[in-house]
C-alpha cells in the first residue's frame, strides 16, 4: 500500500483542476470558524458590560497587568487588549441601553455571517466533492476500457465495477470531506491556541502536553483501522462481484436452480461485511472518548494551576475564565479531527484501491502508424504465445492473403481462438512477429487496426438497445439504408421485420428476447456494417441448433465471397470453400492445404474430417 502522503498527494491530483472551488470553499469554512472564534472571545466584553453597568473597563491601558513567566506575553497581551479595545469602541454607547443594543447586533452580526459562511461552504464542498467524483470515475472507467485482455482475465468484473461504485464514494467520504474538515478544524484549534498563548502561554503549554497523549491513542489506532477497512472494501467487492455474476448468469442460476446457493453467498459475503464495519466501528468509537479524557484532564490541570496563579494575582479572573472557556471550545474542534483521522484511514484504503487500477498500464500499447486497410496480405511470422506459463502456440508462420479465406481446424483447445485474438492484437506474441503489408502491428495505432476487423464469435455480446444500434454500434447517428443493406446479407432482414417495432426493437439484457441463431446473425449484420477488411469468425454456429445454424451457415457462406477472412470452421460447406486449411494441433500447424489436397494426405485432418463428418466424404453437410 501507498503511504499515507503519497495517497493524499495523488488524491490531490483530482482536487487540483478545481483549485478555485477549493480555495472558495477553504475560504468559507476558514470564514466560519473566524466567526466561531469570534463568538467565543466576545464573551468576555459581554460580561464585564454587564457586570459593569455597561462600562467595561476595557479603554486601552497601562500593560499587561498580568505578570506570565514567559516575557512573550507582555507584547501579546497588547493584542489582547487592542481586541479588547477593538470590541469596546464598536459596543460601547452612551449609556447602557445602547451597550445592550449594540452587543445584541454584534452579536447577531456574527451569527449571520457565520451562517452564512456555513450554508454557503456546504454547497461549494459538495460541488467540489461531486466534481472530484466524477474526475475520478471518469478516469478509472478510461483507464479500465483502455487496459489489455491479461487485465480482464485476472480481474473479476465485480471487483472493477465495485472500486467504481464503492471505493470511490469512500474515498470522497473520508479523503476529500476529511481534508477540507481537517483543514477547518485545524484553523479553529490554531485560532484558539494563539489565542490561549497570548493569555498564557504557561497554561497553554500544559494543556497541550496533557492532551498530547490522547493523540498517540489515536495513532496506534490507524493500523487496525486499515486492516478492517481493507475487510470491508474486500467484501463489498466480493458481494458485487456475486451480484453482478449471478445477474449475468441468470439463466443459469435459474436453469439449474442455484437462486438459494447464490443468495447463501451473497448473505455471507453481506455478513462478512457487516463484521468487518463493527470491528472498524469499536475501534472508531473509542478513540474519541479516550481522547476526550485526556482533554477534560488538561483542562482539569488548568483549573487548577490557574486558580493558584488566581490566587497569586498571576493572572486576571476575566483572563482565566476566557482560557477555559476557549479550551472547552476546543475539545469540539479537536475530536472532530480525531473523528476525521480516524475515518480517513477507511478512505486512504479506498483510494490506494482506486490508485491500484489508474496506475494499471495496458500490456498492449498503440503504436502511432495509422493504418486503416490493406493491400496484399497480413503474415504471422514465427509467432509463439503463452497468456501465462504453458505456450499454446509455437512457431505458427503463415499468410492470410488478400480475398481469400483461410480456415483453422483442429481440436478444442488446440489454439484457434488464440490465434484470432493475436491478429486482433488483443495479446502480443511472446516471440515472432505478425506484419500487415509488411508493416509490424506493434506500430500501428491500434484503434486504427481494429477497426479493420470484424468479429463473430461463439457467443455474441448484444447490447440491451434497439435493433438499429447494436447492428451499428458505437454510431451516433446509425446510416439506417445501411444497416439494412447488412441485415439482409445476414439474413436478419426478415426475423427483424417480423417484430413488432422492426429495427426499434430494444432486444433486451444481452439480447435475451432473440433466439440464439436470431442473434448470431445480428451479430455478422455488425461485422459487416463497417464492411471491415477482414473477418474473424470463431465457431459462429457452434451454439446453434440445426436448423438455426444452416440459416447462419448460409449467411456466413454469403458473407465470405471474395472478402478477407480467418474462420474457426467446424462445418464442412465453410471448410470445402475456403482457399487454405490450416490444421492446428496442441498449438503448432500440423498440417495445410486445401480440403483436396488434405484428404489426398491422408493425415490428421482426413482422421479429423472422418471423426467429424463421417466417412461419407461426399456428402459435403
Ligand atoms: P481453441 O480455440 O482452439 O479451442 P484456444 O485458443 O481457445 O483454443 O486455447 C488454447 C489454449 O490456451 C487452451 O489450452 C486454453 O486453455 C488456453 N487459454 C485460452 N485462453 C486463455 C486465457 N485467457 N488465459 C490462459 N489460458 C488460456
Ligand atoms: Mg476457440
Amino acid at each position: 500500500m501507498l503511504n499515507t502522503r503519497q495517497i493524499i498527494s495523488r488524491v490531490l491530483v483530482f482536487v487540483r483542476p478545481m483549485a478555485g472551488l477549493f480555495a472558495i470553499s477553504l475560504f468559507f469554512n476558514l470564514l466560519f470558524s473566524l466567526m466561531s472564534a469570534l463568538t467565543l472571545a466576545i464573551v468576555e466584553p459581554l460580561f464585564s458590560t454587564l457586570f459593569n453597568g455597561g462600562n467595561p473597563d476595557l479603554a486601552p491601558k497601562q500593560p499587561a497587568p498580568m505578570r506570565d513567566s514567559l516575557s512573550l506575553n507582555v507584547h501579546l497581551d497588547n493584542f489582547v487588549q487592542y481586541f479588547d479595545a477593538f470590541v469596546h469602541d464598536l459596543v460601547v454607547g452612551p449609556d447602557m441601553t445602547s451597550t445592550i443594543l449594540n452587543l445584541g447586533i454584534t452579536i447577531f452580526v456574527i451569527f449571520v455571517i457565520r451562517a452564512a459562511a456555513k450554508y454557503l461552504g456546504n454547497i461549494t464542498s459538495t460541488r467540489l466533492e461531486e466534481g472530484i467524483m466524477k474526475s475520478i470515475r471518469d478516469a478509472l472507467f478510461t483507464r479500465v476500457t483502455s487496459l489489455s485482455m491479461d487485465f480482464f482475465a485476472r480481474k473479476r468484473s465485480g471487483e472493477i465495477i465495485s472500486v467504481l461504485m464503492n471505493d470511490v464514494g469512500v474515498l470522497n467520504m473520508s479523503t476529500v470531506n476529511s481534508i477540507s474538515q481537517l483543514w477547518r478544524e485545524t484553523t479553529t484549534v490554531t485560532i484558539y491556541l494563539a489565542i490561549l498563548v497570548m493569555i498564557s502561554a504557561k497554561l497553554t503549554v500544559m494543556a497541550i502536553l496533557i492532551a498530547s497523549i490522547g493523540a498517540f491513542f489515536v495513532r496506534a489506532s490507524t493500523s487496525y483501522l486499515r486492516r478492517y477497512a481493507q475487510r470491508m472494501q474486500a467484501a463489498q467487492a466480493d458481494y458485487t462481484t456475486t451480484l453482478q455474476e449471478s445477474l449475468q448468469g441468470i439463466r443459469i442460476v435459474k436453469g439449474m436452480g442455484l437462486e438459494s446457493i447464490m443468495s447463501a453467498r451473497f448473505a455471507a459475503q453481506t455478513a462478512q461485511y457487516v463484521r468487518s464495519s463493527l470491528k472498524n466501528t469499536r475501534v472508531i468509537a473509542l478513540v474519541p472518548p479516550v481522547n476526550e479524557l485526556f482533554g477534560i484532564a488538561a483542562i482539569v490541570a488548568v483549573f487548577y494551576v490557574g486558580g493558584i496563579a488566581l490566587g497569586n494575582g498571576e493572572i486576571t479572573p476575566s483572563n482565566l475564565m476566557r482560557f477555559l472557556f476557549l479550551l472547552f471550545g476546543l475539545m469540539q474542534p479537536i475530536s472532530i479531527i480525531v473523528n476525521v483521522v480516524t475515518t480517513m484511514q477507511r478512505g486512504l484504503v479506498a483510494a490506494n484501491n482506486v490508485l491500484t487500477i489508474l496506475d494499471q498500464v495496458p500490456a498492449v500499447q498503440s503504436g502511432d502508424k495509422v493504418v486503416s486497410t490493406f493491400k496484399s496480405n497480413i503474415t504471422i511470422d514465427h509467432v509463439t504465445f503463452a497468456y501465462e506459463q504453458d505456450t499454446v502456440l509455437k512457431d505458427v508462420s503463415f499468410t492470410i492473403p488478400r480475398g481469400q479465406t483461410v480456415a483453422l481446424v483442429g481440436a478444442s483447445g488446440s489454439g484457434k481462438s488464440t490465434i484470432l485474438d493475436l491478429l486482433l492484437r488483443f495479446y502480443d506474441p511472446s516471440a515472432g512477429t505478425i506484419r500487415i503489408d509488411g508493416t509490424d502491428i506493434r506500430d500501428i495505432s491500434t484503434d486504427a487496426y481494429r477497426r479493420m476487423f470484424g468479429t463473430v464469435s461463439q457467443e455474441t455480446v448484444l447490447f440491451n438497445d434497439t435493433v438499429i444500434r447494436n447492428i451499428a454500434l458505437g454510431e451516433a447517428t446509425p446510416d439506417m439504408a445501411r444497416v439494412e443493406q447488412v441485415a439482409r446479407i445476414a439474413h436478419a432482414h426478415d426475423f427483424i421485420t417480423a417484430m413488432p417495432e422492426g429495427y426499434q426493437t430494444t432486444i433486451g439484457d444481452r439480447g435475451i428476447k432473440l433466439s440464439g441463431g436470431q442473434r448470431q446473425r445480428l451479430a455478422i449484420a455488425r461485422a459487416l456494417y463497417r464492411d471491415p477488411d477482414i473477418l474473424l469468425f470463431d465457431e459462429a454456429t457452434s451454439a446453434l441448433d440445426t436448423s438455426s445454424e444452416r440459416i447462419v451457415q448460409e449467411a456466413i457462406n454469403d458473407v465470405l465471397a471474395g472478402r478477407t477472412a480467418v474462420v474457426v470452421a467446424h462445418r464442412l460447406s465453410t471448410i470445402i470453400n475456403a482457399d487454405i486449411i490450416l490444421v492446428f494441433d496442441q498449438g503448432r500447424i500440423v498440417e495445410r492445404g486445401t480440403h483436396a489436397e488434405l484428404l489426398a494426405a491422408q493425415g490428421t485432418y482426413a482422421t479429423l474430417y472422418d471423426l467429424q463428418f463421417g466417412t461419407d466424404h461426399a456428402s459435403g453437410q
